[in-house]
């Protein structure tokens, strides 16, 4: 694959390896956009809506398929790896929609699921689908 520098000299954005962390990912996405001077489409509707018709491509993959197990051994490697792209397309847009509204979806999230643990003890949701409230 060709490596691509950055107009910012940054690093090559082909070099993926196991240190990728949500905030370089988010990173990277801002840079992608605004190399392209993309700034100005993506504001916080635009990118809900990109963010919402990247979720209907994933549904696409599991359209008329029925009830599908764990670990899709029913799908080819081909329709794996479109899955993981159409997923990619939904964390970009979902990284790029939190950045462009000022929020640290890593925080955000680490925060959330304190939260959930709280809502959800093991001691009384432990193999139970129950919502929070019925429990
Ligand atoms: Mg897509």
């Amino acid at each position: 694959m060709e490596a691509v520098e950055a107009a910012d000299g940054g690093r090559d954005v082909h070099a993926w390896d196991a240190e990728i962390t949500l905030d370089r990912l988010r990173g990277d996405i801002r840079r992608f956009a605004s190399d392209r001077d993309w700034e100005q489409f993506q504001t916080p509707r635009n990118l809900l809506l990109a963010l919402v018709g990247e979720v209907g491509e994933v549904s696409e993959i599991f359209q008329w398929k029925g009830e599908v197990d764990n670990g899709l051994t029913g799908f080819s490697e081909e329709e794996k790896k479109h899955l993981g792209e159409e997923l990619s397309d939904v964390l970009f847009y979902l990284l790029r929609l939190s950045d462009v509204c000022g929020i640290d979806l890593g925080q955000a999230a680490g925060k959330k699921l304190l939260k959930n643990i709280e809502k959800y003890p093991v001691s009384k949701c432990y193999g139970k689908s129950t919502k929070y409230n019925k429990l």
